[in-house]
């Protein structure tokens, strides 16, 4: 029965992924779905990109959490478009909200939406945005075995970043059985290594939405 239930909702969610998926293209705006725990780093990768992409893409944010406007915030003081999803303690965003979500932003201004979603590694993966491409953020001090352990996040990725690399001399994180993983679930998937605070790969994150904003998605969606 419960089972049921979910493929009900996954099915309406899908009709509404699609829905936004049109809306952004006709928009021609590219959408990217940051999935990760929370702590990872996903705020202070968008706050890194939004100056460094100032002169070059229409950046606007839509941040999700489940409660307080404090990402949202942090986003609007570095000046980009930002508009803030509260899902009330709920431990993902779906497509609805999204929906909703576009009305708040300026559509006509923006080349590229960055959605944040819940920290959360298991149930946002099965909840289709509209995103045309998703990015999977893991921080060095979560450890190396988060590919294997959620493994379905990881094989359902266009990007990987593995943030916080400046800890690495701190923790027990072994690159290799990381690496090894990554390449077992997700087979010549991209991987950035990234550090917010020292500015380790910043380019290369900043050059990687410039890329795929041009790009159309090699991911079916869903
Ligand atoms: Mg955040
Ligand atoms: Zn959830």
């Amino acid at each position: 029965m419960e089972i049921r239930v979910i493929e009900r909702v996954l099915k309406v969610n899908d009709e509404l992924a699609l829905e936004v998926r049109n809306r952004l293209r006709e928009a021609g705006i590219t959408a990217i779905n940051i999935i990760s725990a929370p702590g990872s780093g996903k705020t202070a990768l968008i706050e890194r990109a939004i100056p460094a992409l100032r002169d070059k893409l229409r950046l606007g944010v839509i941040e999700g959490d489940p409660d307080t406007t404090r990402d949202a915030e942090r986003v609007a003081a570095l000046g980009a478009p930002v508009t803030q999803i509260n899902t009330s303690g709920g431990c993902h965003l779906e497509a609805n909200l999204v929906l909703r979500a576009l009305d708040a932003l300026p559509l006509d201004e923006l080349d590229l939406i960055i959605i944040e979603n819940v920290g959360n590694m298991v149930c946002p993966v099965n909840f289709d945005l509209g995103e045309m491409w998703r990015a999977a953020v893991v921080s060095v001090p979560e450890g190396h075995d988060k590919p294997a352990k959620y493994a379905n996040l990881f094989r359902k990725t266009d990007l990987v970043v593995l943030n916080k690399t400046d800890l690495l001399p701190y923790v027990d994180f072994d690159m290799a059985v990381f690496e090894a993983d990554l390449a077992q679930l997700n087979p010549g998937v991209e991987l950035l290594r990234t550090s917010c605070r020292s500015g380790d790969g910043m380019a290369a994150w900043t050059a990687w939405l410039e890329r795929v904003c041009g790009e159309s998605p090699a991911r079916a969606p869903g």
